[in-house]
């Protein structure tokens, strides 16, 4: 048996691959960053050709780095930045225009459109989404409408559909395997998940080709090898999950009511819901969690815009601290932020307010109040914005939570964990390995091939850092909350658009 399952991390900025043990021990890790494209305000792009070149170096080096061959590794497992579009000449492979990223607000307006059109509940009900500028449907609708010839060709069955890991697929098997997992369908807003099939009427409103589209898989099962020319022997491809859905994966959250926080520059929480799409009325997301062993596993899911970054905001637009880490030192040197509360809403508020015109808020001000109190306040922030989605996927969900799995880089911080499991009156968990996202990736592929067993051997690697009990009183919880809610309902009470 091959000792390594081989990870491809296909992000936003970066892609990297690392290379993982039995026992789920990263043995080597290549990255390379690569090009951001801002055509217009607004509009955020990739070129494909560069992500597959630079995933296709990282692959080289790691092995490389590990002084290991093709035979080596057992199989490949790949997550990536959602709902970014591509469309390629299914005989040449070459791309017709520019990747359009998940961030790129490009067809906004006709998001409204698809809203007058009435088609929201349509939209929710069949893809568990909201309608936006966000997923994938609208940007390769933009593509068949602005770029010239592709609607003809696509119609003829020319070209090919996909977001990053069909593409990566597409390419690492030189054209053999045009296929997408559950858990990215679930991100393009023409999948329905109830169904598992992409939706005849979402595709008709929209007018998008099927023949296009790649054929929807589980998220752990064998989809092809790659065409054994690109690193000298073929190796089996048998994971793909979108980034979140696989650090839900990564974190062991197997069980229904299981939950991870990311925290990064915003927040990612994801809850596993079983067997059965949840359809939130808290202004969450229903999407696929992942298909394994013949089964779908659904989940919630719910962002904060602004987390990290408002730690970022005190470094970089106010000065007082130097560095991310220095927020937990500073804060450490008053017990409490004086009755001070910040609501870093700098682009609006989403789950569970969902206001776009909200702007950032600080509250309670008073002659003592000092710079440790409002770094202080920046942390206890992320702490509460996270506390309002659980509670709304507690509210859509039934289940009550004991235990919130984190990661991401401010999960470092100690001093918010703590405030963290206070704030929600949870455990929090943080693994030893942060690295959730290529390890679930790791873990789908490893399971289709034999690698891993069953979820129970690869609980017996999930290994602790620190938890973090709650320790605050009822009386103090439900204050400190209270004031939250004060101070979220001031911010909103104004409007930052200039009438
Ligand atoms: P992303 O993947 O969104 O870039 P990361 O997971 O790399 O984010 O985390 C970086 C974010 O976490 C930054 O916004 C940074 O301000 C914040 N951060 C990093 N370390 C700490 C820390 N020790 N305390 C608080 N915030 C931190």
């Amino acid at each position: 048996m091959p000792k390594y399952i081989m990870s491809l991390d296909a992000g936003t900025t970066s892609n990297r691959c690392i290379i993982y043990d039995k026992n789920g021990l990263i043995k080597a890790v290549a990255q390379k960053e690569f090009t951001q494209f801002f055509p217009k305000p607004g509009w955020v792009e990739h070129d494909a050709n560069e992500i597959w070149t630079s995933m296709l170096e990282v692959m080289k080096e790691a092995l490389k780095n590990v002084n290991a061959s093709a035979s080596d590794i057992a199989a490949i497992g790949i997550t990536n930045q959602r709902e970014t579009t591509i469309v390629w000449d299914r005989d040449t492979g070459e791309p017709v225009c520019p990747a359009i990223v998940w961030q790129c607000r490009r067809t906004a307006d006709y998001c409204d459109e698809l809203k007058k059109r009435g088609l929201t509940e349509t939209i929710k009900n069949k893809t568990g989404l909201v309608i936006d500028a966000y997923f994938s449907a609208t940007k390769l609708k933009w593509i068949l409408d602005n770029v010239d010839g592709v609607r003809a060709r696509a119609e003829k069955g020319e070209l090919c559909f996909g977001t990053v890991e069909t593409w990566l697929i597409w390419k690492l098997t030189s054209g053999e395997v045009h296929v997408t997992d559950y858990s990215n369908a679930s991100r393009t807003m023409m999948f329905n998940i109830n169904t598992l099939a992409w939706d005849d009427e979402i595709l008709n409103e929209l007018d998008i080709p099927k023949v296009m589209l790649p054929q929807a898989k589980q998220s752990s099962e064998v989809y092809g090898e790659t065409d054994p020319e690109i690193l000298g022997a073929p190796i089996k491809i048998s994971g793909a999950a979108g980034d979140q859905q696989a650090a839900l994966f990564g974190q062991g959250c197997f069980k229904k009511g299981d939950v991870k926080n990311t925290y990064g520059t915003g927040c990612f929480l994801l809850m596993n819901t079983g067997d059965k799409p949840v359809f939130s009325d808290n202004g969450l997301v229903t999407t696929i969690a992942w298909g394994l062993d013949g089964k779908v596993n659904y989940a919630l899911e719910g962002s904060v815009f602004v987390a990290g970054a408002a730690v970022q905001w005190l470094r970089d637009e106010l000065g007082i601290i130097a560095s991310a880490p220095e927020s937990e030192t500073l804060a450490k040197n008053v017990p409490d932020s004086n009755g001070c509360y910040f609501v870093p809403s700098f682009t609006g508020l989403g789950a569970p307010y969902w206001n776009p015109y909200v702007r950032g808020t600080i509250v309670g001000l008073t002659r003592g109040v000092n710079k440790y109190h409002i770094v202080r306040a920046t942390l206890e922030s992320i702490a509460f914005q996270v506390s309002d989605v659980l509670g709304a996927m507690e509210a859509d969900s039934g289940d009550h939570f004991s235990k919130l799995k984190v990661d991401g880089g401010a999960s470092a911080n100690n001093l918010l964990m703590q405030m963290q499991a206070d704030i929600i009156d949870a455990q929090v968990v943080r693994p030893r390995s942060v690295e959730s996202t290529s390890l679930g990736a790791a873990y789908l592929a490893g399971l289709a091939v034999g690698f891993w067993k069953d979820e129970a051997e690869i609980m017996k690697n999930m290994q602790t850092d620190r938890t973090f009990d709650p320790t605050m009183s009822e009386t103090d919880r439900k204050n400190a909350l209270t004031g939250w809610k004060k101070a979220v309902k001031a911010a909103m009470s104004y409007n930052g658009v200039q009438e």
